[in-house]
């Protein structure tokens, strides 16, 4: 610490106090360029008025009263890297030599509402997590996530305004939960579609089995609502899409294999009709799948044949 100023011995008078340390203030300013800090006294007036004097020395002058006098040798203007910059809260930028800061570097009225907005969110987000980890909904777990995201995001301010508010840090919560919410995402999906393909597979008929995998197809389009990224359930889409093509396959062929074995030609051969119908309207390029209907085409022209022969 170096002192920046050191007067001859005078006295002052209350009202001049000011004027003569706005003086040496500024004149300090103007000469650094930069804030000063102030040593406060003990014994402070209100307003507190920087003093390094010794009240219980002989030479203070009581006898001097009501008037206050100030030695200003013993105004303590010192220069330190640290005490250089001038107080100055992060929040609303209200700034003064005689501003005393918090912790989180914050003016009293704002480290108040800060530190409750902060208690408030935190409480928030761990009975959030509670409930997020105690659920087995998934509705319930998504929609809680997304709440503890949200309060994560306000405290994120914090954080980059240097203010501690959360352990782990907002921003790194925030990574953890984009990761849990994507796998538990993915997860449900292929919960989903197991459990439906699973029912369908033991279900009557073809007709409920795809009713059954229609099911995980709309927890897909659902599921890739929530996904920055749905790609990734392209692989659960196509397996049922293929499991709903072939059944429905199989149960047009089925009828007309079923017809054809009973003799029943006409119907046979609606049913083949119905076959290629699909296969050449499905979502599919025809050019795949040549075979499938060269075979339906030619079975169907046997089965007219037959018919006009009759
Ligand atoms: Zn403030």
């Amino acid at each position: 610490m170096m002192p920046l100023l050191c007067s001859e011995p005078q006295w002052y008078t209350y009202d001049s106090i000011y004027t003569t340390l706005s003086t040496i203030l500024y004149l300090s300013f103007a000469r650094t360029g930069e804030s000063i800090a102030l040593r406060y006294p003990r014994y402070s007036v209100d307003p507190p008025v920087p003093l390094l004097h010794d009240p219980s020395s002989d030479d203070w002058p009581h006898e001097r009263q009501p008037l206050l006098h100030l030695h200003v040798l013993g105004i303590g203007l010192y220069s330190t890297a640290e005490e250089h910059k001038m107080a100055q809260c992060k929040r609303c930028g209200k700034k003064g030599l005689f501003l005393a800061l918090s912790e989180w570097g914050l003016c009293k009225e704002c480290h108040v509402v800060v530190a409750l907005d902060v208690q408030e969110r935190v409480r928030i987000i761990k009975s959030s997590a509670k409930v997020a980890e105690g659920s087995k909904k998934l509705e319930t777990k998504l929609s809680r996530m997304d709440l503890m995201k949200e309060h994560l995001e306000a405290l994120l301010e914090y954080e980059r305004m240097e203010i501690s508010t959360i352990n782990p840090s907002p921003s790194s919560l925030l990574a953890e939960l984009r990761r849990d919410r994507h796998n538990i995402v993915v997860q449900g999906v292929e919960d989903a579609v197991d459990t439906a393909l699973t029912k369908a597979q033991v279900a009557a008929t073809p007709k409920s089995g795809i009713t059954q995998a229609s099911k995980a197809l709309l927890s897909i389009s659902d599921a890739e609502k929530e996904l920055d990224d749905p790609s990734v359930l392209a692989p659960y889409r196509e397996k049922v899409e293929a499991y709903i093509h072939r059944t429905t396959l199989d149960s047009h062929l089925d009828a007309a294999h079923k017809a054809e074995f009973k003799g029943n030609a006409k119907k046979a051969l609606d049913a083949y009709q119905e076959a290629l119908y699909f296969l050449r309207t499905d979502s599919i390029d025809d050019s795949q799948q040549t075979q499938q209907i060269a075979d339906l085409e030619e079975k169907i022209e046997q089965l007219r044949k037959q018919l006009s022969d009759k």
